[in-house]
């Protein structure tokens, strides 16, 4: 007898529990017939130590070291390739794009040096190069820095520097931006570890008076937090305070992944900006005094906001409100300009990111052909330079001029759509125009019968009718509310039109009479005018009623 009992013997006594390596066997096996041999299977023993599978363990997969699969971040840039690459898409800004572009490539260079010495076991002094950027809203800050982050491949995080203050590090950790960066990079450590964190609105940290009062507390606390961060320090990939980032580290753990659990930020590149309004006054005071002192008339009393920024030094920032630490961490500075109507219009027509493409794209999808027309970008750029937003003014302008069209244009069907200074000064009145005109063309087809019509009625009569885009609409609106076609209403509207037309143009035929949605409403009115006021000349006849009545004036006279 076996000691593996068949399970016919089984019958009529309650079978005993398979054993535990049985059980696996039969759920390989299983697996395998089922699934194929795309699936590896790994078993633990009572340790949790992986062990070979059944058949010799060929298939048993051991869990990788994450980070051996890290692609080292490589940078071989130069300078001149980033700003030209900037060019592309950024409109002015060239001084801030030179001494990005130079930020960028020292950064990154250094970075590159300073691992290679490490690793030979030396150690390399370096000064990191954050910037600060100074200007007004919407000239391109934020889109220059996303630009190279995109250019040189690493992952880029913005955020607003008064998200931190304002919250008191309940909801905004600054380590969040670092955590934010590993994210961006898709888990990468190494590629995080070279990411560049970008923050807005850091003179909204600087204590001191007017608006920023108030906040001095916190904005100071955030600058000392930030300093640590731009100096160098390690940051644990999971957040203290953040349930999901705890579990992400339990799952991580029982898994086995015994990877790195902190992310150096020596590496990471910090830009921030502001527009520091005020500061330009602080400068000024500084430069008076300092003329003062020197007994020289220096003539700056004169010099623009944007100059006196541009003459900005680390004194300034300081009496501006910031810790001189802080703004010590932020060697390289650059002022960007604020745009003029003519830089607007440049961005529509000569940026990489054109807005302009993007609409024509948007209406694109609905089979409308949309161009927009030189004067219409013109105007539009005027309009927005006036709201002192920068670029972002162009958004605003053209969303209020182009909402409506979005909503109606895409249910016309395929149009071509030209979009002119007509339509920027009112809006309203060239959708009435464009709506009824696409109304006419390309949705009813009855339209096109009114044009018949008024062929038939020249070829016949030798008088041409005009009708325009209100008198069609009206036209096939009213073939249709009566039910009627449309050649039989426009037959029995003007069927006076024959006799009455010659005896305002006299035996002549030739004469062209314009038809509007007044004409069209009340025909026999209309030509009852028409023939009376052409035997009364006295009377004062209208521009729209000349053309008809003119060959009876000259009929008279011959
Ligand atoms: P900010 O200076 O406030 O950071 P942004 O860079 O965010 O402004 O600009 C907002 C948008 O305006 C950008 O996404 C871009 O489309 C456009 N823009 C701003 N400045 C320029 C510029 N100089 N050249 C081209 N586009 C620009």
């Amino acid at each position: 007898m076996s000691d593996i009992p068949d399970e016919k013997s089984q019958e009529g006594s309650p079978p005993s529990p398979p054993s535990p390596e049985e059980v696996t066997r039969k759920l390989e096996d299983f697996i395998k017939n089922t699934l194929g041999g795309q699936v590896l299977f790994t078993r633990l023993d009572g340790n949790g130590v992986s062990q070979p599978g059944n058949d010799g363990g060929e298939e048993a997969v051991e869990v990788e070291d994450e980070e051996e699969k890290e692609p080292s971040f490589e940078f071989s840039h130069k300078p001149r390739d980033i700003k030209a690459y900037l060019d592309r898409f950024v409109i002015r800004q060239d001084e801030a794009k030179k001494v990005l572009a130079t930020a960028v490539c020292d950064h990154y260079n250094h970075a590159r040096m300073m691992s290679e010495a490490r690793s030979q076991g030396q150690v390399l002094e370096f000064t990191k190069q954050n910037v600060l950027i100074a200007g007004p809203t919407g000239v391109g800050k934020t889109y220059l820095v996303k630009h190279i982050a995109e250019l040189i491949g690493v992952p880029f995080v913005k955020a607003d520097a008064t998200k931190f203050s304002e919250t008191g590090y309940v909801g905004g950790d600054v380590d969040d931006l670092v955590r934010d960066l590993v994210a961006k990079a898709n888990g990468d450590l190494k590629l995080a570890e070279h990411g560049i964190i970008y923050l807005d609105e850091i003179d909204k940290l600087a204590s001191g008076g007017g608006e920023r009062m108030g906040r001095d507390v916190s904005g100071r606390g955030v600058q000392t937090a930030l300093l640590k961060l731009m100096e160098e320090t390690e940051v644990s990939l999971y957040a203290p305070n953040d349930m999901r980032s705890q579990m992400q580290m339990m799952f991580d753990s029982r898994k086995g992944r015994t990877g790195r659990e902190v992310i150096n930020t020596r590496n990471i590149l910090f830009i921030v900006s502001g527009a520091f309004s005020g500061l330009e006054k602080i400068v000024k005071k500084r430069q008076n005094t300092a003329a003062i002192g020197f007994g020289a008339g220096s003539g700056l009393s004169g010099e623009s906001e944007e100059g006196l920024l541009k003459a900005s030094g680390t004194r300034d920032f300081i009496d501006y409100g910031f810790e001189a630490e802080f703004i010590g961490r932020l060697p390289v500075r650059v002022v960007c300009e604020p745009l003029d109507a003519g830089d607007l219009y440049q961005i529509m027509t000569s940026s990489e990111g054109s807005l302009i493409r993007q609409f024509e794209r948007e209406f694109a999808a609905y089979g409308i052909r949309a161009t927009f027309e030189d004067g219409a970008l013109k105007l539009v750029a005027e309009k927005a330079a006036e709201e002192k937003t920068g670029a972002r003014g162009l958004v605003t302008a053209w969303e209020r001029i182009l909402r409506e069209f979005k909503f109606e244009l895409p249910s016309l069907g395929p149009v071509e759509w030209v979009v002119s200074e007509a339509v920027v000064r009112d809006p309203a009145a060239a959708l009435a125009s464009c709506l009824a005109k696409a109304k006419t063309v390309s949705i009813d087809p009855r339209s096109e019968e009114v044009a018949a019509f008024a062929r038939g009625f020249a070829q016949e009569h030798g008088q041409g009718l005009v009708f325009d885009e209100e008198a069609v609409a009206a036209l096939v609106a009213r073939a249709q509310r009566e039910g009627k076609g449309v050649a039989e209403l426009c037959g029995r509207l003007f069927e006076n039109f024959p006799f009455g037309l010659r005896l305002v143009t006299g035996a002549e035929a030739g004469g062209v009479f314009e038809m509007g949605a007044k004409q069209v409403a009340d025909p026999d009115r209309f030509l009852s005018d028409l023939v009376v006021k052409s035997h009364r000349p006295e009377v004062v006849v209208t521009e729209e009623e000349r053309r008809g009545i003119e060959v009876r004036e000259d009929a008279k006279e011959g």
